[in-house]
């Protein structure tokens, strides 16, 4: 019974030796061949009976060792994943990190850092934060403007609508409070309940054409989403907002503006639906989680006036940013807002959450978080600002130049002039058929990752440009592709 224990012998896992030093070789060794090779196959999923044709099983009791795992990783599951940093991956929003940010992601994990608090991290948590002052000033937000890095840009739009609703009940308990005051005394108190918006459901007003993650935020959040048909080229603008807001008084507590549409890259027209707020109390949230980015570029600035008066804006540096998976910017005005809305409170955190230092993890719907925004502040201290720009530019560029040779070419034609970098066009007489065929061909084919689109029922396709390695050239040869 009373058998005293051998102190436990370090695992095997955690020990510095031979055959760690040879795990961690192989692994540094890989990767260094990845980030520096230049031409990656683009590769293609395969099926999941052929994968485990391939792969067979590889977790088993006794491990099948680390020279074995990652020649499985390598000549198995990673053709099976398309290389969303090839310069012919044209769907979606692409991802083109730089060979810096890349390679800094190992160091990330290498140090261990905890990226939620101050007293955890606080040197991770100071280069994130200069990364999100530097974007803020981009931006036009005042210099006490601040936020997190979050996963991406869905977790970014649900935090700051959730930041959002939280600020309109604090102004509605607030204005119940002074009339209870002004009244009899009704007490009020903090344990008031909960105040609902007159006709009970809070309401966000956003464009037709927003994200679907607003739709997924309104969804968790029990709210509901007022979609605003935009003009015929897709900006929504503050008079048809203006209209929404009338119709759905003070139960709208937020107004999301898109800054850079992701099927067309159309940015709303944020400085009227921005000067509204002389009329309407409402939170202005600018979704530019890929648009957002071009604001940098002198070529596409102008497009962005009114987005220095958001009170919160999102823009993720995976995809227009350079930066690898998974990185959104989240940056409120008042950050006081997103960390009232957001502060997690237990008995083990009172350490961290009773102090005035600034924890990520009080500024979104999160609490364990990798210093993500590590890879792109290296990056960005790297290279300086003015690379950003080129490379956004560069991008902007190679989308007006393949727009204009789609007008001039007999069977094409543009479905929308493109704004930034994303170029949407149709094939004369393709049914959605045709478009597949294609589509499945190119990737059969090693050629390109262009999927099929549509709009208002027609089908359509469309080259997403974020990678300054994509060409002019590459993409005529795709055009001769249909
Ligand atoms: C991509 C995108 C999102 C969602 O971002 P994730 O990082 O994929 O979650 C939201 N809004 C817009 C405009 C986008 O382009």
């Amino acid at each position: 019974m009373n058998a005293r224990h051998e102190p436990a012998a370090p695992t095997r896992m955690h020990t510095v030796s031979g055959e760690t030093e040879q795990i961690v070789d192989l692994v540094l060794d890989y990767s260094r061949r990845r980030i520096l090779n230049d031409d990656t196959p683009l590769d293609k999923p395969s099926t999941e009976a052929e994968l485990t044709r391939l792969a067979g099983p590889t977790i088993t009791e006794r491990g099948i060792g680390a020279t074995k795992a990652l020649s499985v990783f390598e000549h198995v599951l990673a053709p099976a994943c398309i290389t969303t940093d090839h310069p012919q991956y044209l769907s979606f929003i692409p991802t083109a990190p730089t060979k810096a940010a890349t390679a800094f992601d190992l160091v990330v994990s290498a140090s261990a850092l905890y990226g939620g608090s101050w007293l955890e991290g606080a040197g991770a948590v100071y280069a994130e934060n200069e990364v999100l002052s530097w974007l803020a000033r981009e931006f036009g937000l005042p210099a006490t403007a601040g936020g997190v890095f979050v996963q991406g840009g869905t977790l970014g739009n649900l935090s700051a609508l959730v930041a959002a609703r939280d600020h309109a009940r604090h102004a509605l308990a607030e204005a119940a409070r002074d009339t209870a005051t002004a009244g009899a005394d009704t007490g009020g108190g903090s344990d008031a309940p909960t105040p609902i918006p007159p006709g009970g459901r809070w309401k966000v007003v956003c464009s037709a054409e927003a994200h679907s993650s607003i739709a997924s935020a309104a969804r968790v959040m029990d709210v509901d989403v007022i979609p605003v048909k935009p003009a015929a080229d897709g900006m929504l603008r503050g008079d048809d907002v203006r209209a929404a807001l009338l119709e759905h008084g003070t139960s709208v507590f937020a107004v999301v503006a898109t800054a850079g549409s992701t099927n067309f890259g159309i940015v709303d027209d944020v400085a009227s639906i921005a000067a509204l707020k002389s009329d309407f109390d409402f939170w202005l949230h600018v979704d530019g989680a890929y648009g957002l980015a071009a604001m940098l570029s002198p070529l596409a600035r102008d497009r962005f006036a009114g987005v220095e008066h958001a009170d919160s804006v999102i823009v993720d540096p995976h995809k227009w940013l350079f930066a690898p998976f998974d990185a959104c910017a989240l940056i409120y005005r008042d950050p006081e807002a997103g960390r009232r809305a957001h502060t997690q409170h237990a008995e083990y955190l009172d350490t961290l959450t009773e102090t005035s230092e600034w924890s990520p993890s009080d500024y979104a719907a999160h609490l364990t978080r990798r210093a993500r925004g590590l890879p792109f502040w290296f990056s960005l201290a790297t290279y300086g600002g003015a690379a950003y720009r080129e490379a956004i530019s560069h991008s902007i560029t190679v989308a007006a130049d393949i727009a204009h040779e789609i007008t001039s070419r007999e069977g094409f034609s543009l479905v929308r002039d493109p704004q930034l970098s994303v170029v949407v066009f149709e094939r004369d007489g393709w049914t959605k058929a045709d478009y597949n065929a294609w589509s499945a061909r190119l990737l059969d084919e090693q050629k390109a990752f262009v999927t099929p689109s549509s709009h208002a029922g027609r089908p359509n396709t469309r080259f997403a440009i974020v990678n300054p390695n994509t060409t002019f050239e590459q993409l005529v040869a795709i055009l001769d592709t249909m």
